[in-house]
């Protein structure tokens, strides 16, 4: 039942049950503090990705009851700006617990709706859990400047400022963690907020706006919408909205990045990636092939921060056969059976997708070493699994190299030299992340100069910083200049004000008309 995957009654309308042949619960909006049936007509069914079963549907919101929303979060606005940053972070400090307290509910809405095994369900959970954690902070990160004395008797300090009315636009594949990234750091630096979750797995968002309302968000403050594309637009497109924080994939970041600057918006726009990992002979094997197993194909390769290219210097088959026996022996399961290394991909056409992407690696020469497209999972015959898949001898100029195949598919590649490596890497147009394995410190070195990626691992593979730092992707796998959470966060989230005052018997002076310089 819904109740079984932490939803309490407030969030969803009413506990249907398709097995009896009621209709699946419908996903409630939250605006101005309450959680309100939409009266739209027009839904979407969320799908459990192991099982087909409809779990709830989302509404496509009325534009009315968006309107409504933004209404709500500019009307909360003034009083909670005002209020003390010590107040703001102590809601947040009341959030975290309230997470760890619900962590395993948001564990199994989280698997029930995307998919992903349990344990990395919690994790996902965890990541956000760690923004939650730095916004606890914010006096300090929001602090201003000053300098005394900038002339005789005047000094000038600067003031960081909510911006208002900001939004977040969510994909599925970290239905908490990403969020977590937004609306935390957005609503302790004093602003209000419009939520749009996945419509794929809206569930755990609601979950965690409850328990922002349990730990004391004043009405109003955080607010939440479901739909698609329109929903989409029209944040870009309101007047009052004043920032936007995408996460999700390049065709939808570039337009939500194109359509909101066009009305002055602030936009944040984390997009797709193609991660590589460079591998050097003289690499310590047994961390190296876990390290790449674990990257590769953890969450079915759907993390925009998995390995999806691994490049070989010096050739791969001395790796390959003892890759391959690795990735072979992973559990390919649904997320919430014990033991599980790979949960199902998003969706039927996702599981298309990636198929036809092996495909065409095929039939363009690649070698295919592992196969995965072909796997049944006694019990969820209906799931979309994808077992890991290898494909080996790849080139640059294969479909699915360029493309983001965001499955768990693992493309090799082989380089003469560290020069020819980096040389790949630089040529794709992503650059979110990418990963050395070597023991040598100048190999490291050089690596870590000349490549050109936002997240740069040395025998790390997955290297996205922790919120104190933020989250660097760069070239096509980011549009905008302050990036999610950590100094970047609070600057995107926040106007700098500068004043400049004077307090010093200015009635001698007299009158001059000439530039004011510092004396
Ligand atoms: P998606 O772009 O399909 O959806 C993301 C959001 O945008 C959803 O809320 C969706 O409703 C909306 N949307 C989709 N198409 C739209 C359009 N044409 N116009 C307006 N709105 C639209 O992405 P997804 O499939 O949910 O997520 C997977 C993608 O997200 C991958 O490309 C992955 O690399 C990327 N991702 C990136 C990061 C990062 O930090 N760089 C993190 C996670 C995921």
């Amino acid at each position: 039942s819904l109740k079984s995957q932490g939803f309490s009654r407030s969030s969803i309308v009413a506990e249907g049950s398709p097995a009896l042949g009621m209709a699946p619960a419908r996903v409630r909006n939250l605006i101005g503090g309450e959680f309100l049936e939409s009266r739209s007509e027009s839904s979407i069914d969320v799908i459990n990705p192991a099982t087909q079963e409809v779990v709830s549907r989302v509404p496509l919101t009325t534009d009315e009851e968006f309107k409504a929303a933004v209404s709500a979060a500019k009307t909360a606005f003034p009083k909670w700006k005002n209020t003390p940053v010590t107040s703001r972070q102590r809601v947040m400090f009341k959030l975290q617990e309230l997470i760890r307290r619900d962590m395993d509910k948001l564990a199994m809405n989280i698997t029930t709706e995307q998919g992903k095994t349990l344990k990395d369900a919690q994790g996902d959970v965890f990541r956000g859990l760690e923004v939650v954690e730095h916004a606890c902070g914010m006096a300090t990160l929001q602090m201003g400047e000053y300098v005394s004395n900038v002339s005789r008797g005047i000094d000038t300090y600067s003031i960081r400022e909510p911006l208002g009315v900001c939004a977040g636009i969510c994909p599925f594949n970290f239905p908490a963690m990403i969020p977590l990234w937004m609306f935390p750091m957005a609503v302790t630096c004093g602003n209000t907020f419009i939520l749009k979750p996945s419509e794929k797995d809206p569930g755990a968002s609601m979950m965690l706006a409850e328990l922002a309302m349990e730990a004391g968000l004043p009405d109003g403050v955080l607010n939440i919408v479901h739909g698609t594309h329109d929903t989409v637009n029209s944040i870009c497109d309101d007047e009052d909205i004043k920032a936007i924080s995408f996460v999700g994939s390049n065709t939808a970041g570039m337009h939500i990045y194109a359509r909101a600057a066009a009305k002055g918006k602030r936009v944040q726009s984390n997009m797709g990636a193609k991660n590589h990992a460079i591998i050097m002979p003289d690499a310590s094997a047994e961390a190296t092939l876990n390290a790449l197993v674990a990257a590769g194909f953890g969450a079915a390769g759907q993390r925009c921060m998995a390995i999806s290219t691994a490049v070989f210097v010096g050739g791969s088959k001395p790796w390959e056969e003892e890759l391959t026996k690795r990735a072979s022996a992973l559990k390919v399961n649904a997320g919430v059976e014990p033991g599980t290394d790979l949960g199902p991909v998003i969706s039927k056409q996702a599981k298309d997708r990636i198929c036809s992407l092996i495909q065409s690696g095929i039939e363009s020469g690649a070698r295919i070493v592992l196969d995965g497209r072909n796997i049944v999972v006694p019990g969820y015959e209906d799931g979309n699994f994808v077992g890991p898949t290898i494909l080996s001898d790849a080139t640059g100029d294969m479909e699915c190299y360029k493309e983001e195949i965001f499955g768990p598919v693992l493309l090799c590649i082989q380089a003469e030299s560290l020069e020819e490596a980096i040389q790949i890497v630089n040529n794709n147009r992503y650059g979110n992340g990418a990963s050395i394995f070597t023991t040598s410190g100048i190999s490291a070195r050089k690596f870590q100069t000349e490549i050109e990626a936002g997240q740069v691992g040395i025998n790390v593979p997955i290297p996205v910083p922790l919120p104190f730092f933020s989250f660097t992707g760069s070239k096509a796998s980011f549009a905008g200049d302050l990036n999610f959470y950590g100094k970047a966060g609070v600057q995107f989230y926040t106007q700098i004000k500068t004043v400049t005052q004077q307090w010093k018997d200015v009635s001698t002076q007299g009158v001059s008309l000439a530039m004011p310089t510092s004396q």
